[in-house]
């Protein structure tokens, strides 16, 4: 690795000060590796030995050992989560039941009593403050170090302190030198150790490197977007011209973190666009993503969420998708249609029980069931130690054949191993916890879980994201320091809310105000200066609806900026040009469809040929119980019913009297046995359902009522209909047959609809169209039952001797009507405006129709598929954009 001279030479002059009794301490654990990692790379073909170095916290934890070693008795050092967790306890208990936010509230209570042993903050002082947030703080503190001091344990917090105290008793302190490396401030508690460690004749010295850069450069951009971008076509030349050590340092790194990631991606594998081989990343980005977002670990808090009585849609759905459980390559597609038929059945929750029977019913993934009758045999009601749940969880992984039967790529190996260290994390807490409940097991796996940031493993990469404590120490060759509004730099003051303010100020706890934010940003900005040769400041003008103004810290840098043009991702490519123009005829002798296939040819191509002939099928959205399919579905069910006990309405009014009664009964019969069937068992649900529909229908029949004579002709009847080889299956709600024969196709709709659609060019509506071919020269009217709570009544197109209540005469839409026709037959057509339609008339719109659909057939047929929706919204609704890809080809065309 190329090592730039003034960095070399100050390590060189690190080396020199070195030797063999000297340890180096950095404040974390991230610089010892940054430290040792150059030194190592400095010096690899040198003498000199690589002096100790330890983080701060391993140094004292070292130190505690070499003390406790020689005594009998000693307190037992806690880690950080052992004593969070004693004081979560303590919070649980002394905390009002209506507080739900636990884990928040015991996190700052926890920095608070450590900010008190960090600065020697005397807990009297809070004493006088009475407000009662204070008061509770004080209580609960005191029962910590009660709890502490009864159980001798002590925390980190204590350490120094604990190491103060006993210094005079240690034999040794284990070398005569210590070097603090990259300090940017250091606690009262800290000072005092080390001034007491000076008395034993060890020497101290703190060391920071000192690079000052040359180029201070500060620039504007429009918005954010055009910040990022710029920032990362910098770093990419910086990248090709060789340097080895770049830095983008953000603010709130966490908070933008996807996007810069997105962009960087985009700019650094813009030659590997369409490659699938694993690349070695040229930069690296810090801060990670909660390890319960990865897909091996959100399988296993699937699984465990199923094993509970109730699982959510996607807990179940994911569970059965995810390729980490045994046997999931091999039933993989047998998984995915059991996933959908879920998915028809199910609302937004199920039990294990009912997704175990759908499966026995199914039987097309045995390996499943058996997986899934594993789940449902691990006993979740029972209170163990943690530890036993950790085993038994463990065991019932091992059963599942997580994580699966693909080999493991890197990342996810990491994953798996930092998942163990999670494990290892919990089980620690054993001692400290009595048994517990499956529920409270699975809280803290999660809130582990929530809280471990998954980065994966890299090589030093030459250009690095970062935030701005994990720059801090560090050296580079050049600095991208962005974000730097008025707004976000000095960070706003962040308080702890259990420290009194004035106290606070008093002792200069970090965040605790303006002044103490402003200091702090400029001795981070001082020391990024003093770290690269060159270091730009960057702020965008405009976010959302505000105007922002630079930072006062980097004002003084302000300049125009003029970036390097850097070739777009297109000039880099020869991209294929694809054609939609080849089509593929349907060869069979026959094809047989269902009636949407004619609508989805005519909304898009493509989407037809997607899926009737790839079979590619979009998912459906998850159905919750109230959502308009299943009230749509009740509908016909009661109605299909109903109508099995009268034949018209001549029947009905001779059963007026009786009717509600009748109507209210069969309701309540089928909408039970309905519910029944699809697992939902919430009596209270089900008769306000029953009540709802009955309203509705019941209004719907005084329309019925209102009729000229009719009889049912057929309900619910199945049909085949052949277009050419198009073989199409149908089945209609309902016809009536009038006194003359004639008939009327009815439609049950529960949403607003309007005929209009049936004389649309685009021609969307094309169903009930499609039912009067069925019926050539006997149909005078086609009409939607509109059964909305707004709206109950008929809408369409009838003759005159035919109305329906609420058809009116035809005069708003004749012209449109004309319009149609004569589009499609390609003849002038003069349909009066002033009154319903005429037989001829009504049959040569249908003519016009039987045209267009088959037209719009025997596009099908002849294999047109072409990605050309009537709008956007098709679109929207298809969800077949990443098979089609019409959208990434325009934008291609575009650029
Ligand atoms: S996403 Fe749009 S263009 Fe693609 S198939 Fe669906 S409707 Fe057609």
């Amino acid at each position: 690795m190329t090592i730039n001279m003034d960095f070399k030479e100050q390590l060189n002059n690190l080396a020199s000060q070195c030797h063999d009794n000297t340890i180096i301490i950095t404040p974390n654990q991230r610089l010892k590796t940054y430290l040792l990692n150059e030194i190592e790379a400095t010096f690899y073909d040198s003498a000199w030995t690589t002096p100790k170095l330890l983080s701060l916290s391993e140094w004292l934890t070292e130190t505690y050992q070499s003390y406790i070693f020689q005594k009998e008795t000693n307190p037992l050092l806690l880690s950080q989560i052992q004593a969070h967790y004693i004081l979560q306890q303590i919070t649980s208990t002394e905390a009002d039941s209506f507080i739900s936010n636990i884990q928040t509230i015991t996190d700052k209570l926890f920095s608070a009593w450590e900010y008190l042993k960090l600065w020697n903050i005397p807990i009297d002082e809070i004493k006088q403050y009475t407000q009662e947030d204070y008061q509770w703080f004080i209580r609960v503190a005191a029962q910590f170090e009660k709890h502490l001091t009864q159980h001798k344990y002590i925390t980190p917090a204590q350490l120094p302190d604990f190491l103060l105290k006993n210094l005079a008793w240690m034999k040794q302190i284990t070398t005569n030198q210590l070097l603090f490396f990259g300090f940017d401030e250091i606690t009262p508690q800290i000072s005092r150790l080390c001034e007491k460690i000076k008395l034993n004749h060890v020497n101290i010295e703190f060391i920071t490197f000192n690079t000052p850069a040359k180029q201070i450069k500060a620039h504007a951009f429009i918005n954010k977007e055009e910040e990022i971008e710029q920032m990362t076509n910098w770093a990419y030349e910086h990248y090709r011209q060789g340097k080895k050590r770049i830095a983008c340092i953000i603010p709130e790194l966490l908070t933008h973190r996807k996007t810069i990631f997105n962009a960087f991606a985009k700019k650094f594998y813009q030659n590997h666009f369409f490659t699938t081989q694993q690349l070695k990343a040229p930069f690296s980005i810090t801060g990670g993503e909660p390890l319960s977002d990865f897909p091996l670990i959100r399988t296993v808090l699937a699984v465990l969420k199923c094993a509970q009585y109730r699982i959510d849609f996607s807990t179940i759905n994911y569970m059965i998708l995810s390729p980490y459980i045994g046997e999931a390559t091999n039933e993989h597609n047998e998984r995915s249609l059991f996933a959908e038929k879920i998915r028809e059945h199910v609302f937004l929750e199920v039990s294990l029980k009912q997704v175990i029977s759908l499966l026995n019913n199914d039987n097309s993934c045995p390996n499943l069931l058996q997986q899934l009758q594993i789940i449902q045999s691990f006993n979740i009601n029972q209170f163990l130690s943690i530890n036993s749940w950790i085993m038994k969880i463990s065991s019932l992984l091992k059963k599942l054949q997580w994580p699966g039967d693909r080999t493991l790529s890197s990342n996810e190996y990491q994953q798996l191993t930092k998942f163990d260290s999670c494990l290892k994390l919990l089980s620690s807490l054993n001692f400290l916890s009595d048994n517990m409940s499956f529920t409270k097991f699975l809280n803290l796996l999660i809130t582990k879980l929530n809280s471990q940031l998954f980065q994966p493993e890299n090589e030093t990469s030459p250009v690095q994201i970062l935030g701005i404590l994990e720059a801090a120490g560090q050296q580079f060759d050049t600095i991208w320091f962005m974000d730097l509004t008025d707004e976000h730099w000095p960070t706003n003051a962040n308080p702890n809310p259990f420290i009194p303010a004035e106290i606070q100020r008093k002792y200069k706890l970090p965040h605790a105000n303006a002044e103490r934010e402003l200091q702090f940003a400029q001795n981070i900005q001082t020391r990024f200066m003093q770290s690269c040769h060159e270091i730009i400041f960057s702020w965008s003008e405009n976010s959302e609806n505000t105007t922002n103004q630079a930072s006062a810290l980097i004002r003084p840098y302000i300049m125009t900026y003029q970036m390097q043009s850097v070739d777009s991702i297109t000039a880099h490519k020869n991209l294929p040009v694809i054609s939609f123009n080849d089509t593929i005829p349907i060869t069979s002798s026959e094809f047989a469809a269902d009636s949407y296939l004619i609508k989805k040819q005519a909304e898009c191509p493509f989407q037809a040929f997607a899926h009737y002939r790839l079979k590619a099928k979009a998912f459906d959205k998850i159905n919750f119980i109230t959502s308009k399919k299943h009230r749509g579905i009740l509908l016909h069910y009661v109605l299909q019913n109903f109508w099995q006990s009268y034949s018209g309405l001549v029947d009905l009014k001779k059963n007026k009297f009786k009717l509600n009664d009748t109507l209210l009964e069969q309701t309540k019969k089928y909408v039970h046995k309905y519910y029944q069937s699809i697992y939902i068992d919430n009596s209270d649900f089900i008769a306000l359902e029953s009540q709802r529909i009955y309203q509705v229908l019941n209004n719907w029949l005084e329309v019925e009522l209102a009729r000229d004579d009719f009889d049912i002709y057929e309900i619910e009847k199945s049909h085949t209909l052949f277009i050419d080889k198009l073989k199409l299956r149908l089945r209609v709600d309902r016809v009536d047959q009038l006194h003359n024969g004639n008939l009327i196709i009815i439609d049950y709709k529960t949403g607003l609809s309007s005929e209009k659609k049936w004389l649309d060019s685009n021609f969307v509506e094309p169903q009930l169209p499609i039912y009067c071919l069925l019926f050539p020269h006997q149909v005078v009217g086609l009409a939607f039952a509109q059964l909305h709570a707004e709206s109950i009544t008929f809408k369409g197109l009838t003759i005159e001797n035919a109305s329906l209540p609420g058809i009116e005469k035809q005069k708003n839409i004749t012209g449109t009507i004309n319009q149609f026709i004569s589009n499609v037959t390609g003849q002038e057509c003069a349909i009066s405006s002033n009154n319903y339609l005429t037989l001829p008339e009504m049959f040569s719109l249908q003519h016009a129709w039987k045209l267009k659909i088959q037209d719009i057939a025997n596009n099908f047929l002849q294999g047109v598929n072409q990605p050309q929706p009537i709008n956007q919204q098709i679109c929207t609704f298809c969800q077949r954009e990443s098979l089609c890809r019409v959208h990434n080809i325009k934008r291609i065309f575009t650029q």
